[in-house]
């Protein structure tokens, strides 16, 4: 079921901290304005990677929330961490909670709020857990699901990455979709702003989500980024956004067009038949793969030679770039291959 239903990609916004009164009513009152925003966001208890950082409001913020619900019209949403955020959350009448991604990591903890929400009918939504472990967010969604949340979505921000990337949490497409095979009926958002880290990259993250299909965004927006006490270098103003949303490109997953589908069915015709030789020639690379192994048993040498990996890795990127390829996929795709000679030889010396 999807509980989103709006004909439009679901955009929720809001400073990452609530801080004052006022910048959350300024905030709010000028996201409303834009008329292109469905929710309103903002942490009040601020889950911080090192101590000494503001660490949010707490409770007594929820009381400008329930101002942005019934002053302004807009429903809301908080960050909830534990058990006692949910207390305060719903005697507060917040509309929504979402999850953070240090949160989604621990499993004890999602299972004490699941079960604290058991018998509330209330959207929840749940980020993806910091590293690319699908395991636990897919676990997240149905400890949940198991307490009977029936208004359930999960939102990619990105993942941490040791490697020098131009995101501050590095998009991982390929698993938001698997999320989307594991749990069809779960909607899932886009949160660009903790993907991204910078103005600039935003809108492009936004429009990579809706281009695959996602039921909405999640953007940190303060009506005065310079000033804000978390996140300051990703926050955008009302109206930046109302610009960046103007601008996305909405395209439907489908189209009844007859020329479109034909045309379609045939390049997809197309890339069968490469797949299909793709997988012939690969398995012919692990035949050789496994006649080397072979060899090297009878010959007493052993599997692994690095010099060979390098050369092997170094010429390849060079081929594949050569061709047009990204290097960083050219590398990425020999590390697997070389994974699996690897596993036919083992197999073969044993
Ligand atoms: C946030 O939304 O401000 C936040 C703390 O996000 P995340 O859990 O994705 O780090
Ligand atoms: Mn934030």
């Amino acid at each position: 079921m999807n509980w989103i239903n709006t004909s439009e990609p679901y955009i929720i916004a809001g400073p990452c901290s609530a801080e004052s009164e006022e910048q959350v009513l300024k905030t709010a009152k000028a996201l409303k304005d834009t008329g292109s925003v469905h929710a309103f966001r903002s942490g009040v208890w601020k889950p911080r990677t090192r101590p000494g950082s503001f660490e949010g409001i707490g409770a007594p913020a929820l009381a400008w929330l329930q101002k942005v619900k019934s002053e302004i019209g807009l429903p809301v949403m908080v960050e909830v961490g534990n058990t006692q955020h949910i207390d305060a959350a719903l005697k507060a009448g917040i509309d929504q909670l979402w999850v953070g991604a240090r949160t989604t990591v621990n499993p004890f903890y999602v299972q004490e709020m699941a079960e604290a929400l058991r018998g509330v009918d209330i959207p929840v939504l749940i980020k993806n857990p910091i590293h690319p472990e699908i395991g636990l967010w897919i676990g997240a969604i149905e400890r949940f699901q198991s307490a009977g949340i029936k208004q359930l979505a999960a939102i990619h921000r990105g993942f941490f990455t040791y490697e020098s990337a131009p995101f501050r949490n590095e998009p991982k497409w390929e698993l938001a979709i698997e999320l989307k095979h594991m749990a069809p009926e779960v909607p899932i958002l886009c949160d660009p702003s903790h993907i991204a880290g910078k103005p600039s990259l935003i809108a492009e993250v936004c429009q990579t989500a809706l281009d695959l299909n996602f039921d909405g965004l999640m953007i940190e927006s303060h009506i005065a980024p310079e000033k804000a006490l978390s996140d300051k270098e990703q926050q955008i103003t009302p109206e930046t956004l109302k610009a960046l949303l103007d601008q996305l490109v909405l395209r439907t997953p489908s189209s009844d067009n007859v020329i479109f589908q034909q045309h379609l069915t045939q390049l997809r015709a197309q890339i069968d038949e490469i797949d299909h030789e793709l997988l012939r020639v690969l398995a012919k690379r692990m035949l050789l793969a496994a006649e080397i192994g072979r060899y090297k048993q009878e010959n007493n040498v052993t599997i692994f030679q690095l010099e060979r990996w390098f050369e092997i890795l170094e010429s390849r990127k060079a081929w594949g770039t050569d061709l047009g390829l990204v290097e960083k996929f050219v590398y990425e795709l020999y590390q697997l291959i070389h994974k699996n000679s690897i596993r036919v030889q083992t197999e073969l010396m044993k």
